[in-house]
């Protein structure tokens, strides 16, 4: 971290700092995309529901022979027990992920002819989906912008970048939406998971090297230090901060997220 740039636009509001921190990771992420292969709603729906708990790598590796199997909401619906179990098995949470499958499927099938729905409140009527599969699939299937997808990197670098202290991923969606022009909301999730996964690691950040110091609160940290713990509320914890500029010093609070919508 280059010290005599730190702070001076650090400070600032996050409104003031959200258009050049979205510049430059623009500049650093030009091909900045959803990392779920996928060539239809339907898969990305799928693949969506496999990613919780699971690496995109890891369901990237799993999808090409499941989309090859399960062509229709109709077939996930139909599935043999155990079948589906064993075909989705390495992305973990395999029967919950299965039965989620099952009935979206059923309903897709049933409820809505077939076609992955277009809206919130349909999609959020479907088993397995919360918020944040709901966003990604509208979002980078459809173009749809109705929120910002909150996976486990969107959060911690939201308040680690001070855009949020936001106690859950609602919370931080709520913030990135009054702060990020809505023409961003769809990539602006994915500009920082690649930034979270480049630069800003949960655990330890490459602050030096970060393009965003001068505009982050936690660089203080610096080097070596682990700044602005933050992980989604799953089965870990959530550690908001008491004072943006020494990240350091924050305080544990254990909460319980939707199983769901946890950190992919
Ligand atoms: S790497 Fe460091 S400076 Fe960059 S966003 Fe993360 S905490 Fe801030």
């Amino acid at each position: 971290m280059n010290s005599t740039r730190t702070t001076a636009n650090s400070r600032a509001p996050a409104r003031v700092r959200i258009p050049t921190i979205l510049q430059r990771l623009h500049r650093e992420f030009p091909d900045a995309r959803c990392a779920l292969d996928h060539r239809s709603p339907l898969e990305l729906l799928v693949a969506t529901v496999l990613s919780a708990q699971c690496t995109d790598a890891r369901v990237n590796k799993v999808t090409p022979d499941l989309f090859a199997k399960y062509k229709t909401p109709a077939d996930y619906a139909a599935a043999k027990p155990g079948e589906l179990e064993d075909d989705i098995r390495s992305t973990g949470f395999f029967n919950n992920k299965a039965k989620s499958l099952r009935g979206l499927g059923a309903a897709i099938r049933d409820r809505f002819g077939g076609e992955v729905p277009r809206t919130m409140d349909e999609l959020l009527s479907l088993p397995g989906v919360a918020r944040k599969t709901a966003n990604c699939v509208l979002g980078n299937a459809y173009g749809i912008a109705v929120g910002v997808v909150v996976d486990t990197h969107v959060f911690r670098l939201s308040h680690r970048l001070g855009l949020s202290a936001g106690k859950n991923p609602e919370q931080v969606e709520r913030d990135l939406i009054e702060l990020v022009p809505r023409a961003e909301w769809i990539v602006v999730s994915h500009l920082l998971i690649l930034h979270g996964r480049k630069t800003c690691d949960a655990r330890k950040p490459k602050c030096d090297a970060c393009v965003l110091a001068d505009l982050c609160p936690s660089a203080e940290t610096a080097a070596g230090a682990v700044a602005a713990r933050t992980k989604l509320p799953n089965s870990s914890r959530v550690i908001p901060r008491r004072n943006h500029h020494h990240p350091a010093n924050e305080a544990d609070k254990a909460r319980k997220a939707k199983k769901t919508e946890t950190g992919r």
